[in-house]
C-alpha cells in the first residue's frame, strides 16, 4: 500500500520537480549545515542529502551576500530547494525566484519594520511567492511563538503555537494563496504530537510538515523523533518531514535515511515499542550554516558519553551551536551550553553561570551537574 492510500486527503502543494500532500508520497526533506556562503561545501551537501534521497534540500540564508551564494548553489544542483528566512523575511523577493518553497516563522515577523502590521507582511510573501511559483512553509516552533498570540493565550503555550499556525492559513487563504504547508515544532515529542492533532483537527486540508527539533544525537534522537513521528503518521498525520539530528556533515544524508526508515516502517506496521523517555534528556541542535565552531558537534557528543553516569535523573541539558539561537533555545533546559567562536556558555535555566574555553567547559558542566543533582536529593 503506498502512503497516500492511508493518509488523510489534503490539498497538494508543489515543490519544484516534486510535490507534498494530495496523493503524493510523503516527501523527506532535510537541511543544509555547511555555510551558505561556502559554496562548494553547501552544494556538495545538497548532493549528498539529494542523492541520499531528500525530495527537497532546505538552505538558511541571513543576508544579501548568502542570497547571491545562493543563485550560485541553485546553478549547481538539481535538487528541490527550500530556504529559511530566519528573522528576516524581507530576503523573501530575492530568493523566490531561485528556490521552491520559502520558509517563514510567524514568530519572527515582528523583528523588523515594526510600523507594519503582521496581515501586511504575509501579503507581502504571498504576492512574492505567487510571483514566482514558489511555495511557502509556515513554520511555527514551541521556542518562538508570535509574542501577541502568548498574550492572547496565556500559560497554554501549545494552543498559543496552533491558533497561531491557523492564523496565518486564514491570512494566506483569504489571499487566494494555497500553495503553503505548515509546521508545529518542539524538542518534546509529546507537545508534537499533540500540536500536529489538534492542527490537524482544525485544518484538516492543510498539508503538515512533521519534525522534532534539537532531537539531538543518534541513536537518542531517532527514538525521540520516532515516537512523535509513528503515532502522527500512523493517524494518517504529516505528508512531509524531517529528521533533525546533531551530526558532523559527512554523515548528515542519515537524517534521510532515517527519515525513510521510518515512512518504511510505519507503512509495514512496524513499531518500536513507546520507549521510557524519562531520565536524563540532552537535546542538541542538528546544526546549521550558524555553527561557528565545527567543535560543536563533538561537544554534543562529549556531553553524552560523560553525562552517562546521571542517566536517572530527570534533568534536561540543552547543547546549541550559535549564539543567535543558542541563548533563546537554552532558557528552557535545567543546563545549558551554547556555542561561540572560540568559546561556551555554560547557564542554568535563563541564568549565565560563564564562558568557558572548548577544552574546560565539560568540567565545569559537570560541576554544575553534581550540585543540581546534590540539590533535588536534598
Ligand atoms: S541553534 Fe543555531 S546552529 Fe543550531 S540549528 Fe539553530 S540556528 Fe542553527
Amino acid at each position: 500500500m503506498s502512503d497516500a492510500q492511508h493518509r488523510r486527503k489534503t490539498r497538494r502543494v508543489r515543490v519544484g520537480s516534486t510535490a507534498i500532500g494530495g496523493d503524493a508520497e510523503i516527501a523527506v526533506q532535510s537541511m543544509c549545515a555547511t555555510k551558505t556562503r561556502d559554496i562548494d561545501a553547501t552544494v556538495a551537501q545538497t548532493d549528498q542529502l539529494h542523492r541520499a534521497g531528500a525530495d527537497i534540500v532546505r538552505i538558511a540564508i541571513d543576508n544579501e551576500k548568502e542570497v547571491e551564494a545562493l543563485r550560485e548553489i541553485r546553478r549547481q544542483t538539481e535538487a528541490n530547494l527550500s530556504v529559511d528566512l530566519q528573522e528576516n523575511y524581507r530576503l523573501a523577493d530575492k530568493v523566490a525566484g531561485i528556490v521552491d518553497k520559502i520558509r517563514y516563522n510567524p514568530g519572527h515577523l515582528h523583528h523588523i519594520e515594526r510600523e507594519k502590521s503582521i496581515a501586511e507582511k504575509v501579503e507581502w510573501l504571498a504576492s512574492v511567492a505567487r510571483d514566482h511559483g514558489c511555495a511557502i512553509r509556515v513554520g511555527v516552533n514551541c521556542g518562538s511563538v508570535a509574542p501577541d498570540f502568548l498574550e492572547r493565550y496565556p500559560d497554554q503555550q501549545l494552543e498559543a503555537l496552533v491558533q497561531s499556525a491557523v492564523h496565518h492559513c486564514r491570512l494566506l487563504e483569504d489571499l487566494d494563496f494555497d500553495q503553503f504547508v505548515v509546521s508545529l515544532k518542539d524538542s518534546d515529542p509529546d507537545k508534537v504530537i499533540t500540536a500536529n492533532r489538534r492542527f490537524a483537527a482544525v485544518a484538516p486540508e492543510v498539508p503538515l510538515h512533521l519534525g522534532v527539533t534539537e532531537a539531538g544525537l543518534p541513536p537518542q534522537g531517532i527514538t525521540k523523533t520516532r515516537v512523535a513521528f509513528e503515532k502522527l503518521l500512523a493517524e494518517g498525520i504529516g505528508e512531509t518531514l524531517r529528521v533533525s539530528l546533531t551530526l558532523p556533515n559527512e554523515r548528515k544524508h542519515e537524517e534521510v535515511e532515517v527519515g525513510h526508515a521510518i515512512i518504511d516502517d510505519v507503512r509495514n506496521g512496524r513499531f518500536i515499542s513507546v520507549p521510557d523517555l524519562d531520565g536524563l534528556n540532552i537535546i542538541s541542535c542538528p546544526s546549521c550554516s550558524r555553527v561557528e565552531n565545527e567543535a560543536f558537534v563533538n561537544l554534543a557528543q562529549d556531553v553524552r558519553t560523560m553525562t552517562e553516569y546521571a542517566s536517572q535523573h530527570d534533568i534536561t541539558i540543552a547543547v546549541m551551536g550559535c549564539r543567535v539561537n543558542g541563548p533563546g533555545e537554552t532558557d528552557d533546559a535545567d543546563l545549558g551550553l551554547w556555542c561561540g567562536p572560540s568559546t561556551v556558555v555554560l547557564k542554568r535555566k535563563a541564568e549565565r553561570v560563564g564562558a568557558f574555553g572548548y577544552d574546560v567547559v565539560l568540567d565545569k558542566l559537570r560541576d554544575e551537574l553534581d550540585a543540581l543533582i546534590r540539590q533535588r536529593a536534598a
